[in-house]
């Protein structure tokens, strides 16, 4: 081999790492012998039963070997669960995720081939996007027919907004060859074999607009779905804007009938009929290491489980701040990790109306992002700040997407604003202790101002159709997740926290690894399902060498 060809050097081994599956050799993986271990002895201990966990710890099943998940809520799924009220079951999170199809159909989750009975539906608008000057409706996988959309409205940046999707196009074939070249990658030539990566892995998505298109107001449109990775254009990577919306734009966006909890309980359904074991209101309180090796769990009710490997799918800040004593050993680690900022988190408003108020004003949109200006940039800070009135919001309107979502005649609604923790955290003390008065009051004074801006904007009446009112804060976030400072995305999605220099899955700690959004490749469900297999693929590849 030529000094130019490097094998799986390690700045290829984590980009490709997060960004293609196609790299998991599972023949030629070791195969676990389902001998019987002790009960409490497992190849694989998975802390958290989020999809990165689920879907680690489903990898290891497929395999052959014995895994275990230890979930402190009573449900799996994480941040991917439901909850029920008076008849209506909201989701906890999803709004829109990318999914694969076999025959046209859209049944499959990613790296999951095997589950092919949860129905997916299109939003048939990707999403509508309401400024004060513009209302646009993204079309369902129709990318050409969006570039029209944007030419008519700024036919002066044709080229402009040609070029930027261009880009993004061109970012998607680069990865698609460096996963197909499965690091077998020339250093030499890389710059030219893969022009649009190589100059993305350093650009902010903010970087890569301007470099394409002018105007504040086209920036801003183009930029609609920011709050789908959390961060403002001057601060998110560039590949974790372009990847996933291109990939939006043209395979579109979906949504799995009978709601995210179907995800999570096939994912637990594959791991148990493959002799593994999820067990649920079990939480995990330290990670037991010896010689700064990992070997097992303690929970908190004092059950110890062993396993040749764990993989936490908890948060990574609590994993090494919480679970163990090792601040020395893991000291140039956390001195980098600390330097991290957690994503934003969420404030939600989940309501059930008595009546189909939707379908009596008339909207047949699914998903409705409302701004009141064209900064993003002050948006963000509105959003870290709490400031609510200031805030445009989201809206979902799930009974656009499949009939019987509600119960008959009824509708489902879900209001969603990015927060940040700080506002939150005065409150916390008192409410991890049940004492929650304050908080209620504050929670009900920001959800009351969504009502009113929903019912004045886009669904008059809504306030007196109300049936079902739940609110869900930063607080609720930590309360079910334990996600630290209720972060949906894990770490910030940042340059310097990005592919390839997000925090990988193998850790400092012997056997340790992480899987979920808060390491490779990043926040969202289809970043974390592939995450939680290609943390199984990681330890394979150090299985197979053993
Ligand atoms: C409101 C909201 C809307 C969102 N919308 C979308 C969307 O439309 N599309 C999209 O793609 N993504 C969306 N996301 C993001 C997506 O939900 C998350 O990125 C993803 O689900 C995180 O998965 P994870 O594997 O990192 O685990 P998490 O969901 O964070 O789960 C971690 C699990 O670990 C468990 N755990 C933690 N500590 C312990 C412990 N000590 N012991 C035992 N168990 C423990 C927790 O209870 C939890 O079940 C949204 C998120 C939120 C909150």
């Amino acid at each position: 081999m030529s000094d130019n060809i490097m094998e799986r050097r390690d700045f290829l081994k984590t980009l490709l790492g997060g960004l293609s599956l196609a790299a998991l050799n599972w023949e030629a993986f070791p195969k676990g012998t389902q001998e019987s271990k002790g009960t409490n002895d497992f190849d694989a201990v998975v802390i958290g039963a989020g999809l990165g966990g689920l879907s680690c710890a489903a990898a290891f099943a497929r395999q052959g070997f014995k895994a275990l998940v230890l979930e402190h809520h009573s449900k799996p799924g994480g941040y991917a669960t439901t909850f029920k009220r008076k008849g209506f079951v909201f989701d906890v999170s999803l709004h829109s995720t990318t999914v694969e199809e076999r025959n046209g159909v859209h049944n499959l989750i990613p790296g999951f081939p095997e589950i092919k009975d949860i129905e997916f539906v299109p939003h048939p608008d990707l999403y509508r996007l309401i400024l004060p000057d513009y209302d646009i409706r993204v079309p369902h996988k129709n990318l050409p027919g969006y570039i029209e959309i944007l030419i008519n409205h700024f036919p002066d940046e044709k080229e402009g907004i040609q070029g930027i999707f261009d880009d993004m196009k061109g970012l998607t074939k680069d990865i698609q060859k460096i996963s197909e070249a499965r690091g077998q990658v020339n250093m030499m030539t890389f710059r030219q074999d893969y022009p649009y990566l190589s100059q993305s892995v350093n650009q902010t998505w903010g970087q890569m607009l301007d470099a394409r298109v002018k105007n504040t107001k086209l920036k801003f449109i183009i930029s609609g779905l920011w709050g789908y990775y959390g961060l403002p254009p001057s601060k998110l990577a560039s590949l974790y804007y372009a990847m996933p919306t291109i990939g939006y734009l043209q395979e579109g966006g979906y949504y799995p009938v009978g709601k995210s909890q179907k995800i999570s309980d096939a994912l637990m359904k594959f791991i148990e009929e493959r002799g593994g074991k999820v067990m649920l209101r079990t939480g995990v309180e330290k990670i037991l290491v010896k010689d700064h090796s990992a070997y097992g769990v303690k929970t908190a009710d004092g059950q110890e489980f062993t396993g040749k490997v764990v993989v936490s799918n908890a948060n990574a800040y609590d994993t090494f701040h919480s679970m163990m004593e090792e601040d020395d050993h893991l000291k140039s680690y956390l001195d980098r990790m600390d330097t991290f900022t957690a994503s934003l988190s969420t404030f939600q408003v989940f309501l059930g109306l008595k009546k189909d108020l939707v379908n009596k004003v008339g909207i047949k949109d699914t998903e409705i992002f409302y701004e009141t200006d064209y900064d993003i940039e002050a948006s963000y800070k509105d959003a870290l700040n709490a400031d609510m009135e200031n805030q445009g919001f989201g809206l979902t309107l799930y009974d656009n997407l499949y009939k019987g979502y509600s119960p008959e005649g009824k509708n489902t609604l879900n209001i969603l604003n990015l927060q940040g923790y700080s506002h939150w955290e005065k409150y916390e003390s008192d409410y991890f202790q049940g004492k929650k008065k304050a908080y209620r009051k504050e929670k009900e004074r920001m959800a009351d101002i969504l009502i009113d801006k929903i019912e004045e904007t886009l669904l008059p009446g809504l306030r007196k159709a109300i049936e079902v009112k739940e609110i869900g804060t930063p607080l609720t976030n930590v309360r079910y997740t334990k996600n630290y400072r209720g972060a949906i995305y894990g770490w910030d999605q940042t340059l310097d926290n990005s592919i390839p220099r997000r925090l990988p899955h193998k850790t400092p700690i012997q056997n340790l690894y992480l899987a979920g959004g808060w390491t490779q490749p990043g926040g969202g469900y289809a970043a974390v399902i592939p995450s939680g297999l290609e943390c199984f693929g990681e330890i394979m590849q150090e299985w197979k060498g053993k």
